[in-house]
């Protein structure tokens, strides 16, 4: 189900002295099944972006198109278009309240009108594919950790079946292993054919998991590309405020110092492979 922004602006409280242009004129088109990391500074306008692509908020100008329709049109419903494009937000524990983890996943689909056999499936569904164990179902969520709070979150929305998933910042504020888990469940959710957009602030998280990376700077885009034709523009993320990964500065620098390996790589291995390369070449 393709998604598509069309010259979209947003302006939060518009004529008033403290008016804020969040988005300006942005364009782009996601097709069925893409990975795409969405990733800018602090106040760059991210979530406001996403929480136009099913609809909690309304353009100032321009046009959204979930599945080549305008979501705003005439006759179009914010209601199926919010079923079919699933967003957890950032720190999504804060919204978890139901009396027990079961509960809590099977809020949503149990106010889409299902039957109780298809909730119960669609929760068990979203259990697997979330990786949180059976036994934690009938316990309450405040007894959970962060990180497996964060999944019966993501486990809800899930639960929803929808065709694209955006997650604000899965991984924020977890440890290094919790972090690894939550980006595995969404790695395994794209595989299962969802169309994801992850928005991050971490460089080598997006290098290694997404195939398209866009750049927001203050509310425009200014880069829609391949990890690689991304990254490796050193100076372009630095000059919007983002650290490129480890591996292109450590091959930024080795140029300075005359070494002649190339800086558009993007893994640990690949970095190495080029140093043996230099060394070698240079006998
Ligand atoms: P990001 O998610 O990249 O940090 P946001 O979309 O939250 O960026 O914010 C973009 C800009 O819009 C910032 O200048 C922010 O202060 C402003 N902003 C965000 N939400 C609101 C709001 N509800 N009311 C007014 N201004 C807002
Ligand atoms: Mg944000």
């Amino acid at each position: 189900m393709p998604i598509e922004v069309r010259n979209l602006t947003h302006v939060y409280m518009r004529g008033t002295p403290s008016e804020v242009t969040a988005l300006s004129d942005i364009s782009f088109r996601i097709e069925d099944g893409e990975f795409v990391g969405l990733i800018g500074a602090t106040g760059s306008g991210k979530s406001t972006l996403i929480q136009h692509l099913n609809g909690l908020l309304k353009p100032t100008s321009g046009t959204v198109l979930v599945d080549d329709m305008d979501i705003w049109a005439k006759g179009s419903s914010l209601k199926e278009v919010r079923r079919k494009v699933g967003l957890v937000f950032q720190f999504p524990e804060q919204q978890v309240f139901e009396e027990t983890v079961f509960d809590d996943i099977a809020f949503g689909p149990e106010n889409l009108g299902l039957s109780e056999d298809e909730v119960k499936r669609r929760v068990e569904r979203a259990r697997q594919m979330v990786g949180l164990s059976e036994e934690i179902m009938s316990r309450s969520p405040f007894e959970l950790s962060g990180g497996q709070l964060r999944r019966v979150a993501i486990a809800g929305i899930v639960a929803m079946e929808p065709k694209v998933l955006i997650l604000d910042e899965p991984a924020a504020g977890l440890d290094p292993r919790g972090r690894n888990e939550i980006l595995g469940n969404v790695k395994r959710l794209h595989e299962s054919g969802l169309t994801v957009i992850l928005v991050s602030h971490n460089m080598e998280d997006v290098a290694r998991l997404c195939q398209r990376i866009l750049v927001l700077d203050k509310g425009r885009l200014v880069a829609d590309g391949s990890p690689r034709e991304v990254f490796t523009r050193g100076d372009l993320l630095r000059s919007v405020g983002l650290r490129p990964p480890d591996v292109v500065s450590l091959m930024e620098r080795l140029r300075q110092k005359g070494w002649k390996v190339r800086t558009d790589v993007l893994t640990v291995e690949e970095a190495y492979e080029e140093i043996v390369r230099e060394l070698n070449g240079k006998g």
